[in-house]
């Protein structure tokens, strides 16, 4: 059993993360500033007496004792990463002294989540851990992309400087239940949309690719990941490589859904990454690990969640109370 802290534990991937380490056994403490995060995502969590959630921004220092630190606090999705630019950029680079500060107090083994989006506009394709990327360094995604670039540079340097015992896994786009329903990311979008009957907003003419990851399957990867000492101080990725492009996905949104929704064109995003596909053999060399849930499976089971939050409690309840009147006939 580790104490273990999980910085951004209130947000989509976090509260997953919390739930898993909870289920292994370990005593989990959640950081959160609920900017992107809600208590809703880790209200099941608090009656378990080795949970814990702490409402604080890891721009300002922690004092605390752990043994094993995920940071995963960051807003993920770009209309969030650019509401404040400022801040995300705190987050990420003083977020990270912070967090490595007290790895480095406490000998604590330390997890960043890193990003495709190091990788910026790839031109190479699929993207292994020895590209650098191609970022543009003063557009609009730079608060995030060059923030988190940054935060890797800082992990290393802790390394290599201090002896700090990371891991830096790079997390290719990753979609799920919890995921917020103004998160704006694109799958969380399609799904809302299509739902309610609304366009589907496509952004540029929708040949644009991503690869998409179930969260369960990342989950996987992050804590074998963090248990692994292969993949000490090398960046890994982690995500599915099976590439969509974004036309794709509404298509198949809309037939999982059974939507009437049409598709619409809209203006595509500035530096908005053409392709991205996650070459994943050191993970799975490293960790035996791979992807298991494909897309349409994902999909359906991200959708029933959206489903079951985007109705409203009274009709769950008529819904109900029609189901046990069947039941009683
Ligand atoms: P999310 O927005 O749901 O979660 C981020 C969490 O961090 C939220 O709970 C938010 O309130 C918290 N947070 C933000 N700034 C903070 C601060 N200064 N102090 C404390 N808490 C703060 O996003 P997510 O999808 O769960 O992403 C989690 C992490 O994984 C992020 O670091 C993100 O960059 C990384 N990541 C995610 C994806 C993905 O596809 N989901 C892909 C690549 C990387
Ligand atoms: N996208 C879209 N419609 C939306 C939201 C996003 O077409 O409503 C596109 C976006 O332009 C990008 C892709 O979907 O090409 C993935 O966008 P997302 O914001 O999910 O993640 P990222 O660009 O960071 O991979």
């Amino acid at each position: 059993m580790q104490r273990i802290l999980v910085t951004g534990g209130a947000g989509f991937l976090g509260s997953h993360l919390c739930e898993r380490l909870l289920a292994q056994g370990h005593d989990v403490l959640c950081v959160d500033n609920y900017f992107t995060g809600r208590k809703s995502n880790i209200a099941h969590l608090l009656d378990n007496p080795r949970f814990e959630a702490l409402r604080h921004d890891i721009t300002l220092p922690l004092q605390m004792e752990v043994d094993q630190i995920y940071n995963l606090a960051c807003p993920a999705s770009p209309i969030h990463y650019q509401f404040d630019p400022v801040q995300t950029i705190k987050t990420c680079v003083h977020g990270a002294i912070n967090v490595l500060e007290l790895a480095r107090r406490t000998g604590a083994r330390i997890l960043q989540a890193s990003t495709s989006e190091v990788y910026g506009d790839p031109s190479v394709h699929p993207q292994t851990e020895d590209y650098w990327g191609n970022v543009n360094p003063i557009g609009l995604r730079s608060c995030y992309d060059e923030g988190k670039r940054c935060a890797e540079s800082l992990f290393f340097s802790y390394h290599r400087q201090y002896g700090v015992d990371i891991r830096v896994p790079r997390i290719f786009n990753t979609y799920g239940p919890r995921m917020h329903e103004k998160d704006g990311r694109v799958v969380s979008n399609f799904i809302v949309q299509a739902l309610k009957g609304e366009p589907i907003t496509i952004y540029g003419n929708g040949s644009q690719t991503r690869s998409f990851c179930y969260v369960d399957d990342l989950i996987e990867g992050l804590i074998a990941l963090m248990e692994n000492e292969a993949s000490r101080a090398v960046p890994v990725n982690l995500g599915n490589p099976k590439e969509f492009t974004i036309r794709e996905l509404a298509e198949a949104t809309i037939e999982l859904c059974n939507s009437s929704s049409e598709l619409t064109l809209a203006p595509l995003p500035h530096d908005d990454p053409k392709q991205r596909q996650p070459d994943i053999r050191l993970a799975m060399g490293n960790l035996n690990w791979r992807p298991t849930v494909a897309l349409h499976e994902g999909l359906t089971l991200t959708i029933a969640d959206f489903q079951t939050r985007l109705t409203p409690r009274r009709k769950q309840l008529e819904l109900c109370g029609a189901v046990l009147g069947r039941i009683d006939a």
